[in-house]
Formats: structure tokens, C-alpha cells, sequence
């Protein structure tokens, strides 16, 4: 499957190679950091091989790495003209995965990757109520 992906304002573009959709994972994360750089109550990504994935743009997306808070390095990279961000990973996953914003997927991407669960759940905001269907966990790892 090819899925394809832009930023906001199309300056970057994106491609996604898979054999499957099943082999990605797309997941909710309810974290204070995912809040802070989606800008809405949670952060949705799609965890893809970084060996399928590409920018097929000229134009590169702009990288900032930091500390995520618990000791990982977090590696993000955004539009540098619109600021719609592209994907993010860890220092962990660097080589082996990338986390792609879900909402930068084009259509037939965001239909074919839905959801699979809920992370970092005990940040949920009250307000919330918990996706049917989807495995939930408290933090990462439960
Ligand atoms: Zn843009
Ligand atoms: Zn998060």
C-alpha cells in the first residue's frame, strides 16, 4: 500500500510504502507533552517502518529534538512555513519507526489506519470518555 501526506499548507509532502495497514499502529496519546505540541487534548500518531517512509517534497520539514521530560530525547519535525507537524519519534525508535501525525495522513491513509488504543490514559482529561474498542493503557507500557 502507498499512503500519501502533506503538512497544512502542502509545502511538505509525504509518502508511506506498507505491505499492510495492519503493520502500522495508530494510537491516541493522552500525555501533557502530546498536548502541548498537538495543541488539543491528545496526540494521535501513526507508528510506521521509518524504512517505508519518505518526504517527497524539496522542501524539508524543520527538526527539534529535546528531552520529553522522563530522559528521551524526542526528535519532532514540523512545516517551517505553516508549522503543521509531520512525525516524531524516540531516540529508542530512531531507524526502526517513525510516529506520523495521523491528521497529516491524506484521506485514504486516516481511513485505512484508525485507531488502535489509548495511551498514557491516567492524563485523560475528564472530560473525555475512553474510545470503545480500543486496548487502553495507564502510562506506555500499562
Ligand atoms: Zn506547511
Ligand atoms: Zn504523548
Amino acid at each position: 500500500m502507498i499512503y500519501t501526506g502533506s503538512c497544512y499548507c502542502k509545502e511538505i509532502t509525504f509518502q508511506g510504502v506498507i505491505d499492510s495497514p495492519d503493520n502500522a499502529r495508530t494510537s491516541l496519546c493522552h500525555c501533557n507533552n502530546c498536548k502541548k505540541f498537538f495543541g488539543g487534548p491528545y496526540g494521535t500518531t501513526t507508528k510506521f517502518p521509518s524504512s517505508g517512509f519518505r518526504i517527497t517534497s524539496s522542501t524539508q520539514p524543520i527538526v527539534h529534538e529535546a528531552d520529553n521530560g522522563s530522559g528521551v530525547l524526542l526528535h519532532r519535525e514540523f512545516c517551517g512555513k505553516c508549522g503543521g507537524p509531520i512525525l516524531e519519534y524516540g531516540a529508542n525508535a530512531k531507524g526502526t519507526s517513525v510516529y506520523v501525525m495521523w491528521g497529516a495522513w491524506d484521506e485514504k491513509g486516516r481511513k485505512e489506519m484508525p485507531p488502535k488504543g489509548e495511551f498514557f490514559t491516567r492524563l485523560r482529561e475528564e472530560w473525555l470518555v475512553p474510545i470503545a474498542g480500543l486496548f487502553q493503557k495507564k502510562e506506555i507500557k500499562e
